[in-house]
């Protein structure tokens, strides 16, 4: 009958045991000078050695010519615990049999002396899934153990066994195992039972196993078949996953945020018979690499998943800002997370990978997170300017027929010679038209000050509130002025020397009320006119204005820029 590898190369001794020395010594050295516990509790995840370790001490505690604290696995005693004919040695696994009358009958036969070897040994697999009452009687036997009696309690998920019971045990920590030691192992094995396995074939299995020699293992004999030695290229076929290679590339895709390309990817992978979660799984994992790789240049390189080589890693990861890979991240998982309960699996990751492509179709906080980080990304560069007329201004021109013609190059964005992107690739935001700014640039540009605007003349039935309320900027508190050059907050209509503030709402008057903003405005008003002007406030909207609103208000948003000049 075949056997398993993980089960034929399950570790005899504790020197057998990969990746766990800081417990096996400590166990070998206990074992050696009698110093027993009577209860242990083994934690970790899956495939890390729990229930082997649970086994081999079981066989150390009772063999008759234990070697430095392993078991000799040759005496009566061990060989008779090894095949299950010693029954003071019992295995039970909670996750089946989590009654509570199994643990009673256990502790029934507790008080027993155990009959063919010197200590009796309860293994018990799973313990979180004891029922409560199972574990009370749990317990009871603990509280006071009989010496010739000792559990080994082993559980993944520690957080679920009480503490009263974990107070009685001598807990240890199984880590995940290293990459490169499973490797290693897988090779040893490998070269025993007669299969041809790269060394790139062991890497890429045990960065899959992630962290478990049992999965590992397994991995190993799925792929191991009557043909050739197994490389990557094996491993990826047998196991039906995207590759490294292709993940890779997928990569590219999103760096370049080629949607097109990345679907036509995924349609080839997903003919080609590749699991969709798999291949969201593994562009996950790169991703995580390529973050290491950016938060950790240095020492993160042991932090890798591994599975990819240096040149492919440091291409992707200079192509990628930290808070988007952050951000990629947190769709990937969101996506993996959804997809077991999707209906349409393809649709869901493709959906994924093109928000990926653009986190403009993302509007959740980290979309935009990752948006503003491109935007900063692209200002501290230094964005190539638009070739725009007249010192990088628009020019809003109104004549007497007030038509509003904003220059052409304004509109279309104009694109410099050298700037090699066509136009479907910018950003609305530079697409519309609005000039980009040159950080150097802007800081030495000498900007229009409100000082410098002319003063206008009173014009009969003329509109002066834009001008002068333009002129304030500088003259009243950012509040007020928030207000004043506003027209939907704030219009100003000057009659026979009254100048009126019509306010928006009573809040808007209380604020342009303020003493020190009528002395501003009045001030201002005066100067302009050449003659004493009475300043008031009223709440509501003057009649005249409605005709003209659309433009007056174009005109005096107009104004709130530095960079755009208004010729009137
Ligand atoms: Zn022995």
């Amino acid at each position: 009958m075949y056997q398993a590898l993980y089960r034929k190369w399950r570790p005899r001794t504790f020197d057998d045991v990969v990746g766990q020395t800081h417990i096996t010594d400590t166990l070998k050295r206990q074992v050696a000078t009698g110093r027993l516990s009577h209860a242990y509790l083994f934690t970790g995840t899956r495939g890390t050695g729990k229930t082997t370790c649970a086994k081999i001490l079981a066989r150390a505690v009772n063999c008759e010519h234990p070697v430095d604290g392993n078991p000799c696995n040759t005496c009566d005693s061990c060989r008779g615990i090894e095949n299950g004919s010693i029954l003071d040695v019992l295995e039970l696994d909670a996750a089946s049999n989590n009654g509570v009358d199994q643990v009673r009958a256990l502790r029934d036969e507790a008080v027993y002396t155990p009959a063919a070897v010197r200590k009796r040994v309860y293994i018990v697999d799973e313990v979180h899934m004891l029922s409560t009452a199972a574990f009370n009687a749990l317990l009871k036997i603990l509280e006071e153990p009989p010496a010739h009696l000792m559990f080994i309690l082993a559980t993944t998920e520690l957080h679920k066994v009480p503490a009263t019971i974990k107070s009685r045990c001598q807990q240890f920590s199984f880590q995940r195992i290293l990459p490169g030691d499973i490797a290693q192992r897988l090779l040893y094995v490998a070269e025993r039972e007669g299969i041809a396995l790269t060394s790139g074939g062991a890497a890429l299995l045990s960065r899959l196993a992630d962290g478990g020699l049992r999965d590992a293992l397994s991995l190993l004999d799925q792929c191991a078949g009557p043909a050739g030695p197994i490389g990557e290229q094996q491993v990826l076929d047998a196991l039906g996953l995207a590759g490294n290679l292709e993940t890779a590339r997928l990569m590219g895709r999103v760096a370049d945020r080629d949607a097109g390309g990345a679907l036509e990817d995924i349609a080839r992978l997903y003919g080609g018979g590749k699991d969709i979660s798999a291949i969201l799984g593994e562009l996950a994992s790169l991703t995580r690499d390529l973050l290491i790789r950016k938060t950790a240049p240095r020492s993160g390189g042991t932090l890798l998943n591994g599975g990819f080589d240096e040149t492919t890693i440091r291409g992707l990861s200079e192509k990628f800002t930290a808070p988007r890979l952050v951000w990629m991240l947190t769709v990937l998982q969101a996506a993996l997370a959804e997809l077991p309960r999707s209906s349409n699996r393809r649709t869901d990751a493709e959906l994924c990978l093109i928000r990926l492509c653009d986190e403009r179709l993302d509007d959740s906080a980290g979309g935009l997170a990752a948006r503003l980080d491109r935007v900063e990304a692209q200002l501290s560069s230094g964005v190539p300017l638009p070739k725009v007329k007249s010192e990088n201004t628009c020019q809003i021109i109104s004549g007497e027929k007030a038509e509003i013609s904003i220059s052409q190059s304004c509109m279309q964005g104009e694109t410099p010679v050298d700037d090699a992107r066509s136009q479907k690739d910018l950003p609305p935001w530079e697409a519309a038209g609005i000039p980009r700014v040159e950080p150097m640039a802007a800081a030495s540009d000498p900007k229009p000050t409100a000082d410098t605007v002319p003063p206008v003349s009173p014009v009969p039935g003329g509109d002066i509130w834009p001008a002068l309320a333009a002129g304030l900027k500088n003259k009243v508190s950012r509040n007020a002025w928030s207000f004043l050059g506003n027209p939907s907050m704030v219009r100003g209509e000057y009659a026979d020397g009254v100048l009126t503030l019509w306010a928006d709402d009573e809040l808007v008057k209380g604020v342009v009320s303020r003493p020190t903003v009528l002395e501003a405005v009045g001030t201002l008003a005066q100067s302009r006119l050449g003659h004493e002007v009475r300043v008031s406030v009223k709440v509501g909207r003057p009649e005249s204005v409605a005709v003209h609103d659309k433009l007056d208000d174009l005109l005096a948003f107009g104004r709130r820029f530095d960079n755009i000049t208004i010729k009137e």
